[in-house]
């Protein structure tokens, strides 16, 4: 019998050896006590939700900043900080504007919602399209007229996350569009069931405007129509078209900062150390907005301290251990506003572009089940890197074992993810790209994706995956390769 024991503990004691001997050395220095203190810290109330381009997201940055220094990493930002500064412009409804429906002046986003802004004087009749099921949007005649139509969610799939974030987009894909291209002035949507249900997420972000960085797509409003909601209750008052309406919209456009947190640990081979293993994150959060269960703080612990907390315990185990291609560590400003740190970074990389042989970046890798999770950019067409996922999968069967949910790379896929991450912009750019995440959950973009609700021994396994994938590709004696053929669908 004792034999037997001894025996079992021998084997048991071999097999622990083995493991621990394909462990990368500084697994030990991930700790579940960091992330949940770090976490806790940059997820609390003091950075208000962490909005982009506000005091918020500084004070925030700076926190990270700090936890870059006294962890030890280098300063790889410009002019030898730890930080890039870039300037987001904003278009935003300036408060002095002003709309009446029948000489009735409304509040701005209570009783009416600007989806699209455009700098307009105007006061004109309303013609009443009728219900939106039940017109032929491209068969009418409305040239140089102000349209009101009811909005209607027959066909819309709204089985996604966020549907009070994009119903109005999506009416507006279906309907808006054809009654612009047809000429219309303006357009009032009237608020269906749906819509009413979502309206104060909705005009929470229609209130903020757009933003972009220099360059980019929203970075002047042109000459474009304006369109507007109206609550359920206007279309008695517009049915029987005799409705006026009087607007005098004014877009207000104005630069702030936001800023990228960049810090690296330089490599061990005289060679390899001129190449970059980068990790990727993003600080920003929501901000302060519309309350959900009696809070209003879009605290962003999943989405994404998550990830910036996992990176600073990465950052502790290549310091002490640091491996042959050097690492490099940036927390991109403004991902939530349209991934514009990483489109600034990728632009204007403080290290040579084409020195960074992968981003290993996460968005939300704290919650759900603790056996599952998942990497973007694994399939075709959005992986672009056969090399680079085959060490994730690796890394990911010598530790965490997760069971891996592999759709949402499909094209059809309803989420789009693959494009709402900060790896894209280096996708792009032909540099093999992952992004680890444990899927979204009905917290997100709420008040209550906060430190409290993180399952953290899911994130200690997940900041392990990001660490072990990293050793592998920081160690490898070839960089990884970027498929052959790889395009993007859009
Ligand atoms: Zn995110």
């Amino acid at each position: 019998m004792k034999r037997y024991i001894l025996l079992a503990l021998l084997i048991t004691m071999t097999s622990s050896l083995f493991a621990q001997l394909s462990n990368p050395p500084g697994l030990n220095l991930i700790r579940t006590e960091d992330l949940r203190k770090d976490l806790y810290a940059l997820a609390d109330a003091h950075f208000n939700g962490r909005s982009a381009g506000t005091l918020d997201e500084l004070k925030a940055s700076m926190w990270l900043g700090e936890k870059f220094r006294a962890i030890g990493l280098k300063p790889a930002g410009d002019d030898g900080t730890y930080f890039q500064y870039f300037s987001i412009l904003r278009n935003h409804i300036a408060d002095n504007s002003s709309i009446q429906i029948n000489n009735t002046p409304l509040k701005l986003w209570k009783d009416v919602a600007i989806a699209q802004m455009a700098n307009i004087n105007l006061n004109a009749p309303i013609v009443y399209l009728g219900n939106a099921a039940d017109v032929d949007t491209n068969a009418l005649d409305v040239k140089d007229k102000v349209v009101a139509i009811e909005a209607n969610s027959k066909g819309i799939n709204l089985d996604v996350s966020l549907p009070t974030w994009r119903y109005n987009r999506y009416i507006y894909n279906k309907y808006g569009q054809a009654l612009l291209k047809r000429g219309a002035l303006a357009i009032i949507f009237i608020a269906d069931e749906v819509a009413e249900k979502g309206w104060d997420d909705a005009a929470e972000n229609f209130k903020r405007g757009n933003y972009d960085i220099e360059g980019g797509p929203n970075q002047t409003v042109t000459a474009q129509a304006p369109v507007i909601w109206l609550h359920a209750n206007a279309k008695k008052e517009l049915q029987g078209n005799t409705g006026t309406i009087k607007m005098n919209l004014i877009v207000s456009q104005y630069s702030y900062p936001s800023l990228n947190i960049a810090g690296m640990v330089t490599g061990t081979d005289a060679t390899l150390k001129s190449e970059y293993l980068m990790y990727s994150g993003h600080s920003d959060a929501h901000g302060i907005r519309n309350v959900i269960k009696n809070d209003s703080i879009y605290y962003g612990a999943d989405d994404n301290g998550s990830v910036d907390v996992a990176m600073l315990a990465n950052a502790r185990a290549f310091v002490k251990n640091p491996p042959k291609r050097s690492v490099l560590f940036v927390i991109h400003g403004a991902e939530e506003r349209g991934l514009l740190g990483s489109k600034y970074f990728s632009a204007h990389p403080t290290i040579p572009i084409k020195n960074i042989v992968a981003v290993l970046n996460g968005d939300m890798i704290g919650r759900n089940n603790t056996d599952s999770a998942t990497i973007l950019g694994f399939k075709p067409p959005h992986r672009n890197s056969l090399d680079l996922v085959n060490m994730a999968l690796a890394a990911n069967k010598e530790g965490p074992n997760f069971k891996l949910n592999t759709t949402w790379d499909e094209v059809t896929h309803v989420e789009g993810w693959y494009f709402r991450s900060d790896h894209l912009p280096y996708a792009r750019l032909g540099i093999p790209a992952i992004m680890y995440t444990s899927l979204l959950h009905p917290d997100y973009h709420t008040p209550q994706d906060n430190a409290e609700n993180i399952n953290y021994p899911k994130l200690k396994k997940m900041a392990d995956w990001m660490y072990r994938t990293g050793w592998k590709v920081a160690n490898a004696a070839m960089r990884p390769m970027t498929d052959k053929g790889f395009k993007l669908e859009r």
